[in-house]
């Protein structure tokens, strides 16, 4: 049985009359540039986000831009994150203009070590960009109290975790703004690009807002000068079609995950995903880690079950950063995860017969 690594023609589908509606909405509507597609999406989002302001944009990566030059981040501030993501986290804190500046992970949840950021902070640290990588929250109070006592702000990174919590809380409502991503593939995807950034801070939306739309809320007047960085009106309609089911997916994605962690864990050299008890884990990656890596992704493949690796290069690694010279030995868990990590076919839609088939074949090799 061939075993996809994600099923997006699936997903669409199951939901083909919804999509369909809604992108021919869009077209009887003209409602292609803003609109009120848009507007709808930005609220529901909000209301599903559990934040005050969404301020849609054309993906993920804009989202982080649009938050630090808000934040306004000048040349010489250095802003710390973690050493594990998409690069889109690391170049956009060039891009604003600020020095990117890397922390190791905590060795157990691909997510950032609060320890490490603690070290990292200078006289020149203006702010901390935590990550929820794969889907499950960084330690955000340690992140948070390091912020607070060091007077840093912190945008949150969610472009893997919609509707995750920590301690009950859903992330992305902790720091100064949240960025969130709708590429195809996240937990919530469009047909196309898309994103936004979301802040219980009035003043923040409306800044970033401005920056997204040439520099002006209103047309013709330029209060400042801005980017073109809109989510247009058929992805955001498709989102809000989606948006409702959202919730139901990612039960989906968590009751697969179990149906893995309890097949997987007893096998020899697999590590399962550790979930941090305060957090809950929403899994847009069931990422495990094998010594074998290679080998282990080769026998899957060759037996029809598509597997990904969530990143082969730490970020510190990257030939973008070789001018910081960064050795390996100051991300160890980094650079050790890099050789081991195996993502897992995984979404909403997948099978029990396919969970078993990796499952088995896992155990196999
Ligand atoms: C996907 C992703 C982004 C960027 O989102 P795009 O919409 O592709 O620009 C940023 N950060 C992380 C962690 C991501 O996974």
């Amino acid at each position: 049985m061939a075993v996809p690594f994600a099923d997006l023609q699936l997903q669409y589908q199951n939901i083909k009359g919804e999509i369909d509606a809604a992108i021919a909405n869009v077209i009887r509507d003209n409602a292609f540039i803003r609109g009120s597609y848009v507007d709808a999406f930005e609220r529901e989002f909000a209301v599903a986000a559990e934040i005050a302001h969404c301020v849609s944009c054309a993906n993920g990566t804009d989202a982080i831009y649009l938050a630090l030059k808000a934040l306004k981040v000048q040349p010489g501030d250095e802003v710390i994150t973690t050493a594990h993501s998409w690069i889109s986290t690391s170049a956009m804190i060039t891009h604003s203009g600020a020095t990117v500046v890397f922390c190791d992970t905590d060795g157990a949840t691909f997510t950032i070590d609060p320890a490490a950021i603690e070290a990292a902070i200078t006289p020149r640290t203006v702010g901390i960009i935590p990550v929820h990588l794969y889907g499950q929250p960084a330690d955000m109070d340690a992140i948070m109290a390091i912020a607070k006592k060091h007077k840093l702000w912190v945008i949150e990174d969610c472009a893997q975790a919609h509707l995750a919590r920590y301690k009950g809380k859903m992330v992305g409502s902790f720091g100064a703004a949240a960025t969130y991503s709708f590429y195809p593939g996240k937990n919530l995807g469009a047909m196309g690009d898309a994103g936004a950034v979301v802040t219980n801070d009035a003043a923040l939306a409306e800044h970033m807002t401005m920056l997204a739309r040439h520099g002006g809320l209103v047309k013709h007047q330029h209060r400042i000068e801005g980017v073109n960085s809109r989510l247009d009106g058929m992805q955001a309609a498709i989102l809000s079609a989606k948006l409702p089911h959202l919730a139901d997916w990612t039960k989906a994605r968590q009751d697969a995950a179990e149906v893995y962690d309890s097949g997987l864990n007893q096998i020899e050299d697999v590590t399962v995903p550790q979930v941090a008890p305060d957090r809950s884990h929403v899994y847009h990656l069931y990422t495990i880690r094998h010594p074998r890596r290679d080998a282990l992704a080769a026998h899957l493949n060759a037996n029809g079950v598509q597997t990904a690796i969530n990143y082969p290069t730490a970020l510190p690694f990257l030939a973008a950063y070789e001018r910081f010279g960064h050795r390996t030995g100051k991300f160890p868990n980094a650079h050790r995860d890099q050789g081991q990590i195996l993502s897992l076919p995984m979404f909403a839609e997948i099978s029990r017969a396919q969970l078993d088939e990796v499952i088995e074949l896992v155990r196999k090799f």
